[in-house]
């Protein structure tokens, strides 16, 4: 059995009963990052064997696979938020769907809906494209194609390339694209900032370091305020 278990993105207490229950009662946690995990099951009192995967690395996914086909209940987690989601993890749940082991996926953090339900900007469709390429060329091309589907577009980023990815969304999408940034989620530092891909740009040029971890989303210049096409 694999239980696919969300864990906190950066306040320890968003740990759902559900996940800390089958972490506690599980046989192995595959993890993203053995040191990490440890520090979140330290915290929770929570002993049990780890095994490290890495998507790039065949060894680990073939480990970990055995592990789980030894009929070991197993509870796979990343860094932070669900796994899977920028994340590694779907090849272990891709060969345990192949071999016939079960899979449940437990609902949790993730910095994408936490983000979107606190923009305020849309119930209904968004594109996700997570972390995008690191050329702009293809950062561009991909950006347009997604922003031209008519949707918001959510992007991850970190600090260190969060204006750069700013002037890029100016220059592919227009300078007065609305933005939202959300920054340090359910964190002491949470942040929002509202304003255009140049403006916000301009704004974070101007402090000495940028710091946290964002969500960007990338809002429609008109917005509709009803969603003729939601069905709730
Ligand atoms: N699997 C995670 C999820 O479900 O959200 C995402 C992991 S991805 C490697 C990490 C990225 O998620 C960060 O670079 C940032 O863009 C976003 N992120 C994670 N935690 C965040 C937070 N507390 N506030 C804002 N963004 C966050």
């Amino acid at each position: 059995m694999l239980y696919i278990v969300p864990t906190p993105i950066g306040n320890l207490q968003d740990i759902t009963l559900r996940a800390l229950e089958v972490l506690k009662t599980c046989d192995a946690v595959l993890c993203e990052d053995t040191r990490r995990t440890q520090i979140l099951l330290s915290h929770f009192a929570i002993s049990k064997p780890t095994f490290r995967y890495n998507e790039n690395d065949d060894f680990s996914i073939r480990r970990c696979t055995e592990v789980l086909e030894s009929g070991k209940t197993c509870a796979l987690v990343s860094d932070c938020g669900t796994p899977c989601i920028s994340d590694p993890g779907w090849r272990l749940v891709k060969a345990a769907v192949e071999k016939g082991i079960k899979v449940s996926s437990l609902p949790g953090p993730s910095a994408v809906a936490c983000a979107l339900a606190g923009a305020g900007i849309t119930g209904g469709a968004f594109t996700f494209l997570g972390f995008l390429p690191r050329k702009p060329g293809r950062a561009a091309k991909l950006l347009s194609g997604a922003y031209g589907v008519g949707n918001p577009v959510v992007v991850y980023e970190s600090p260190y390339r969060v204006i750069k990815m700013l002037g890029l969304i100016a220059k592919t999408l227009g300078e007065d694209t609305p933005v939202i940034l959300a920054r340090e989620l359910s964190k002491v530092y949470e942040e929002w900032l509202r304003g255009t891909a140049a403006g916000l740009a301009a704004d974070l040029g101007k402090k000495h370091k940028v710091q946290g971890e964002f969500v960007m989303i990338i809002d429609r210049p008109h917005k509709e305020e009803k969603n003729e096409d939601a069905d709730f």
